[in-house]
């Protein structure tokens, strides 16, 4: 089979590329609970997709659908043109995610995660970059730390090293500043702006919205499991705040300042 990311070269004059991730009417239910409704989605080579929405919007069920972690109950996922239902190894090389809190393997180091990774994505010459990002991220006095011994922000960045090592076509960032300290949350913000530079599909979870503002080129909004809103911030001002100045909160507030309405209409 053709590999679809070869076949469909983004660097083609004249090609439009096609869409590294692409979700449609994706739904998931936990029981009676609807958690995301009919979603779609697409992300560019080398774009930032933000998103953003109030708690239990359906932003993590949705990352972990596209990661492959839930069964798809409804819709498509595909990662790279390969379906992650059907061709899910193929799906899942194309892909890293990176939770809100990464859990490493207690019993491997953290210079053993990476050469894990460099195998399981079949990563060549990986040692040096390995040493890079881990220079990059500030774990190199922690490379023979095992995994259970990291703190909370550190199991943070061995994630972003493993992500980044593995270079997929796409990556899923969920909450990627909690738990860094003020020089990590720098290294970060500029890491994840290089990826999408070097041209990864990048998927940017977060309640930061200066973050969001700050580094993604597209939104989708999400409120009760659906997405109320995607678009550039530009078209955002213009469709919701009639082309006035306003900021992602502003934004944000408006799209999904209904929420308590049914129970004061109640009262
Ligand atoms: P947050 O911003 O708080 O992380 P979120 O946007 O990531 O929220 P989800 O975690 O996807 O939201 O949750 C969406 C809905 O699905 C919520 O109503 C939540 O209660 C429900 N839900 C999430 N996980 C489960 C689960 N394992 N079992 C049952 N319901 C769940």
């Amino acid at each position: 089979m053709p590999d679809p990311l070869v076949a469909l070269d983004p660097d083609e004059p004249g090609q439009t590329p096609p869409p590294r991730l692409s979700v449609r009417g994706l739904t998931k239910r936990y029981g009676d609970e609807l958690a995301v409704e009919d979603l779609s989605l697409e992300v560019a080579p080398g774009e930032i997709l933000g998103l953003v929405g109030p708690n239990g919007a359906g932003k993590t069920t949705t990352l972990r659908s596209i990661a492959g972690i839930l069964p798809i109950q409804h819709g498509q996922v595909l990662v790279g043109g390969y379906d992650i239902a059907r061709d899910e190894a193929r799906a899942k090389s194309q892909l890293a995610w990176v939770p809100d809190d990464p859990q490493p393997f207690d019993s491997l180091t953290v210079a053993e995660h990476l050469e894990f990774t460099a195998h399981l994505y079949r990563v060549s010459d990986w040692r040096a970059r390995a040493a890079e990002l881990l220079e990059l991220f500030e774990l190199t006095d922690k490379r023979d730390a095992l995994g259970g011994e990291l703190s909370r922000g550190m199991r943070q960045k061995l994630a972003f090293c493993s992500a980044w090592l593995a270079h997929p076509g796409v990556v899923m960032l969920d909450e990627p500043l909690s738990g860094l300290d003020p020089r990590g949350i720098r290294a970060a913000r500029q890491a994840i702006s290089d990826l999408a530079g070097s041209g990864v599909a990048v998927v940017l979870s977060s309640h930061l919205l200066e973050l969001i503002e700050a580094l993604a080129g597209r939104l989708l909004i999400m409120d009760r499991g659906k997405a109320v809103f995607t678009g550039t911030l530009a078209e955002a001002r213009e469709q919701i705040a009639q082309g006035q100045a306003s900021s992602l909160e502003e934004i944000f507030l408006a799209v999904t300042e209904g929420d308590d309405e049914p129970e004061r209409a109640a009262q």
